[in-house]
């Protein structure tokens, strides 16, 4: 007698969906290829962590094959999904040496996430680099520490003024925790070890479209932000719009007495933390199975994750638009155990389960390294009990002991001896690269024809 095939699941994404839909099928009897253009699982809230020196790249982003080496059933591969063939199931891909790959499937998954959108104006990805990936938060890291020794090195204080100022656009939770470290680091931790310049006469600024800090938050832990920023240091500067950039300045509309008025702010450093846009996955779904998108280019799935024609095809996370749940990790998490879940059901003959249903977990943020907002758990916290929940939830849901345990060491570490920055490490190539070249973008820009981002500030 013929052994019988098992069935064969792709799932294209190795992050917090990708990856928790391939956990959840461990027990069942299918053979699973997760497709992922990195080789890690990237956890990316704590990305800002790296840009900021604090932790180093490999305790948030394991290798995805040592993520699931014990899982038998499943395999990883380094490819860059190009296309995907829902008449004939199977998934084109390319390895990265450019040779073609063919991934035929019975079940798909697909957790392609998102990426940054600049409201139509691509080519400022050049000036403004955002943070998405391991790469983009290295090359944040290596911009700001070139910019310090830069501001050491010039003698013109106009110069030296354009080095120290900081401009990050959009106060969501990932503007607001990125512009809290350079904060600390220009008023706490650096001003000791620089003889020439004066670190803390830097002007950090803070750029947001909408009339208050952290959008989606409570009112009261609004304004502790904003409260906590300035004493920090921080300029904020909300109703607020960029309006243009090139290699040296930042020109913002309104954020004054003067809706209309300009201002053009000299700087060398701006940081992109405003829009997100879809993979560009989800218009090719959409295109190709007649289901919508949103204003982010998300696609519109079935209450339970499939596509509209296609029961065999799943879509889960930053990329897709259900019940209007936010591209946070929490959806993504529970989309991706949900949709194990109902494959699993399905193979054992058990019937189609419930549609899927959200646990709000709540969100939290950072504010510099010792104090942070959260609202979980019933509870709206701020300062140090906050931070130490934040804490508490990050580190629970990094993947691997040995990573939570690193972290914490890290923290603990920082928190005593190092100012919480251990990991600055920059050669003379990479700030000469980041001094002279320009500020390129290390995440792709959005793709041509995508639909326009969902904007965390309006557009100009
Ligand atoms: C800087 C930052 C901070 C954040 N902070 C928080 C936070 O504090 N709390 C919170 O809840 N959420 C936070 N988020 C959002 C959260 O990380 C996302 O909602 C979550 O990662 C979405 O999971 P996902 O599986 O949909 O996508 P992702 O985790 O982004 O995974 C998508 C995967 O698909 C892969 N991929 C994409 N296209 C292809 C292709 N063509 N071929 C092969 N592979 C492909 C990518 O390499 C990636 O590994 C943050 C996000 C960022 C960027």
């Amino acid at each position: 007698m013929m052994a019988r095939e098992p069935h064969r699941v792709v799932v294209i994404g190795g992050g917090f969906g990708g990856l928790n839909a391939t956990r959840s099928l461990a027990p069942a009897d299918v053979d699973v290829t997760v497709v992922d253009r990195t080789n890690h699982h990237l956890f990316q809230p704590l990305l800002y962590q790296v840009a900021a020196g604090i932790l180093p790249p490999g305790l948030i982003a394991p290798s995805l094959r040592s993520v699931i080496k014990k899982q038998r059933n499943a395999r990883a591969l380094l490819a860059d999904v190009s296309d995907i063939d829902l008449e004939q199931r199977r998934v084109h891909a390319v390895g990265p040496d450019d040779r073609p790959l063919d991934l035929p499937y019975d079940t798909l998954v697909v957790a392609g996430g998102a990426t940054h959108a600049y409201f139509g104006h691509d080519e400022w990805a050049e000036y403004a680099p955002g943070m998405k990936t391991i790469e983009d938060a290295r090359h944040l890291r290596s911009h700001i520490l070139t910019a310090f020794e830069m501001a050491e090195l010039a003698t013109d204080p106009k110069e030296r003024a354009e080095w120290l100022t900081f401009v990050i656009i959009g106060a969501g939770p990932t503007g607001v925790e990125l512009v809290g470290q350079v904060a600390e680091l220009a008023h706490l931790v650096l001003p000791k070890e620089y003889r020439s310049v004066d670190t803390t006469e830097a002007r950090i600024l803070l750029v947001e479209g909408a009339g208050a800090v952290l959008g989606p938050f409570d009112p009261k832990l609004q304004r502790y932000t904003q409260h906590r920023l300035e004493k920090m240091g921080v300029e904020i500067r909300l109703n607020a719009l960029a309006v243009g950039m090139d290699d040296e300045s930042i020109t913002i509309k309104g954020g004054g007495p003067d809706p209309a008025a300009t201002e053009t702010i000299r700087t060398r450093t701006r940081i992109w933390a405003a829009g997100v846009q879809a993979s560009p996955l989800a218009a090719m779904l959409a295109a190709r199975t007649g289901a919508e998108t949103d204003r982010a280019g998300r696609v519109l799935v079935n209450p339970d994750c499939t596509l509209p024609g296609h029961p065999e095809v799943f879509a889960i996370g930053d990329m897709v638009s259900l019940n209007k749940l936010p591209g946070v990790a929490q959806p993504a998490i529970q989309e991706g155990r949900y949709v194990g879940k109902v494959i699993t059901s399905r193979l054992a003959g058990d019937g189609q389960p419930r549609p899927f249903e959200y646990a709000d977990k709540g969100s939290m943020a950072t504010v510099g390294h010792r104090h942070a907002v959260a609202d979980a758990f019933g509870m709206k916290v701020t300062g140090w009990i906050g931070y130490t929940m934040w804490g508490a939830v990050h580190v629970l849901y990094l993947i691997g002991w040995g990573n939570r345990l690193g972290t914490i060491y890290t923290w603990a570490r920082g928190l005593t001896f190092s100012r919480n920055r251990g990991h600055r490490l920059i050669t003379f190539e990479q700030a000469n690269s980041e001094a002279t070249g320009p500020v390129a973008p290390r995440s792709a820009p959005p793709a041509a024809g995508v639909a326009p981002p969902v904007q965390e500030q309006p557009p100009a």
